[in-house]
């Protein structure tokens, strides 16, 4: 029966690829991404994430903490930052930080991202996260994006490494794997042409990995971006990945353009897109060990359909979450580990709650 609709979506010999474990080409991902049988890229993709993972899917117990939203890059997708002096602006202490993330149950990880401030000193940095730390001593912090170390290296005079290593002492366990956005050069020079260019997102990445730091990456879709420039972006990523080792989780995020420059120019994506990206993502990064259904950005309900469509992450209970908010992101605000755990179950999967490097823990 699984053969027929695979015949019928013309898909035969990327089953067959998968079947036998075969690495799928730039030209299969095209075709996934230009095939309409949804539920047949599905099925391929539960395939892989039943084989990674068997029925597990892991959320943590997390809290996220946006400490500026003062940003000199001005990204044309983005309705969170304000430009320096904005009476919007704004800026949380370390102090403010360790109250805010004092709120609720105490997090294994905690996520830490905000704007590219120009008036913030490095020594910010440092405090912010050694006060995190000395608050939270068992949760790891999974702290700045790679467009944010590039701009803490700039600031210092200090390298990647040596800005790395000053991080790591501090409290540092993790990077997010934010500002990856999409690696073409056309679509950076329209949308986001100050932002540092995908290579040195790349090699900050490959940085980190090789100092035993590992990292996430993220694909913001659904803009003005092609389907050669997804597969692109995800065989730039697990080229790294062959290098490296060093990511965790590949994050595809929809773009929200309700409050951004691009609202009226662009849609919104689509359920349609959502579970295709989630199911493509699992088909071509073989490498890269999980796939997260991102509630914050898909809303719940959806993200609970991915699991179904090779996503085994279903992130975690959050609380707080600026980004998305501005952009006018979806419902939910906070999830239990109990609303978590029914939705995972209700979809016909085993709960794992997990730490920021996907070890389970009671
Ligand atoms: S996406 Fe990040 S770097 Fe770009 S404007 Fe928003 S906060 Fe700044």
């Amino acid at each position: 029966m699984l053969e027929g609709t695979i015949k019928r979506a013309g898909l035969e010999d990327i089953f067959e690829k998968i079947l036998s474990g075969e690495r799928l080409s730039r030209e299969d991902g095209l075709r996934l991404f230009e095939s309409r049988d949804l539920l047949t890229l599905g099925r391929l993709a539960r395939m892989v994430r039943e084989r990674l993972h068997g029925r597990k899917v892991y959320y943590v117990i997390n809290r996220h903490l946006n400490y500026t939203n003062i940003c000199q890059n001005r990204c044309r997708f983005c309705a969170y930052w304000r430009a320096p002096g904005d009476p919007e602006g704004y800026v949380i202490s370390p102090e403010e930080a360790v109250r805010r993330l004092s709120e609720g149950p105490p997090p294994r990880e905690i996520h830490i991202v905000g704007g590219v401030n120009p008036e913030l000193p490095y020594e910010y940095y440092l405090e912010l996260l050694s006060a995190v730390k000395e608050a939270f001593p068992e949760a790891h912090i999974k702290a700045f994006t790679c467009v944010e170390i590039d701009h803490l290296s700039r600031i210092s005079g200090k390298s990647v490494e040596e800005v790395l290593k000053d991080l790591v002492a501090a409290g540092l366990s993790c990077i997010p794997g934010g500002g990856a956005e999409v690696f073409s050069h056309r679509v950076r020079e329209r949308l986001f042409p100050e932002k540092i260019p995908a290579e040195r997102w790349l090699e900050i990445a490959k940085i980190a990995h090789r100092l035993g730091i590992s990292s996430n990456a993220t694909m913001l879709y659904g803009h003005i971006e092609t389907y050669e420039e997804r597969v692109d972006h995800l065989l730039r990523l697990r080229e790294v990945q062959d290098e490296t080792r060093g990511f965790l989780c590949f994050i595809p995020l929809p773009f929200l353009p309700q409050k951004t420059a691009l609202s009226g120019e662009v849609s919104p994506t689509t359920g349609f897109e959502d579970l295709k990206m989630i199911a493509i993502s699992r088909l071509l990064l073989d490498n890269i060990p999980h796939i997260k259904a991102y509630w914050v950005f898909l809303g719940v309900k959806l993200s609970q359909l991915a699991l179904q469509f090779g996503a085994d992450d279903l992130h975690g209970t959050v609380v707080e979450e600026k980004i998305s908010e501005a952009s006018g992101g979806r419902e939910a605000k906070a999830l239990s580990r109990a609303e978590i755990e029914r939705l995972v179950r209700e979809a016909g999967f085993e709960p794992v709650e997990r730490d920021a490097f996907y070890q389970p823990v009671n």
